[in-house]
């Protein structure tokens, strides 16, 4: 599949980390997903950018996600995740990555886990970035004023909040049992809450090789 992606690949100076970054929609996980992925050389995949990207640039799938996007909801798990085995599998994601927004769900963990076991590989560390739901409201109403972004409409914001602690909270419960979980404070300093991200990832052994 061709999808316009968006510029934020890695820098390819860092060690192999497969990474997941999670947490409701306004608690930064966008912004702290991009440093630690500079940090590491790999790059960020971000679903939501994705999307966004193909949606401005009017392709077929920007097309067929724009509702689906606007009314907050998913998009399908067969497209979502089709779309992020064709980005895995290109050269520059060989050495890790970074997954921000994927997956989402119970059915997107197992797609997720199914494409990497097919290759002998799993997620080393799933960083939670822990924030309140009425901390993540605030940032999000914020960040419509100030982005204009078409899905930040204050239904749509409370609707994904709902969908996050529905669908993708349980998550972290899946992959806590597999003791990959790093539960990160995500308030305070932006530098604050990378160092915080880069300690726990430390203390599992993993560290930007350039480090
Ligand atoms: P985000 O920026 O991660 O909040 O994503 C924006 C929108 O893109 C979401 O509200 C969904 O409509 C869609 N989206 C992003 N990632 C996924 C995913 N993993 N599965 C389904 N839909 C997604």
């Amino acid at each position: 599949m061709t999808t316009v992606q968006p510029n934020n690949a890695g820098n390819g100076s860092g060690a192999v980390a497969r990474l997941l970054i999670v947490g409701p929609q306004g608690s930064g996980k966008g912004t702290q997903g991009v440093r630690i992925g500079e940090a590491f050389g790999i790059p960020v995949v971000s679903t939501g950018d994705i999307f966004r990207a193909n949606i401005k640039e009017g392709t077929p799938l920007g097309q067929q996600v724009t509702e689906i996007t606007q009314r907050g909801d998913l998009v399908p798990d067969e497209l979502t995740s089709e779309i992020v085995r064709d980005r895995l599998t290109q050269d520059d994601a060989a050495a890790g990555f970074l997954l921000d927004g994927y997956p989402r769900n119970a059915v997107q963990v197992r797609h997720l886990d199914e494409f990497l076991a097919a290759k002998g590989e799993k997620l080393d560390a799933v960083i939670l970035l822990d924030v309140a739901r009425d901390e993540s409201m605030a940032r999000l109403r914020q960040r419509a004023v100030d982005q204009g972004r078409a899905d930040d409409t204050e239904e749509a914001i409370a609707y994904r909040l709902d969908i996050y602690e529905r669908e993708t909270a349980p998550i972290i419960a899946v992959y806590g049992e597999r003791g990959i979980v790093d539960t990160i404070d995500g308030t305070g300093e932006l530098d604050a809450i990378t160092a915080r991200i880069l300690s726990a990832l430390e203390a599992r052994g993993i560290v930007p090789a350039t480090v």
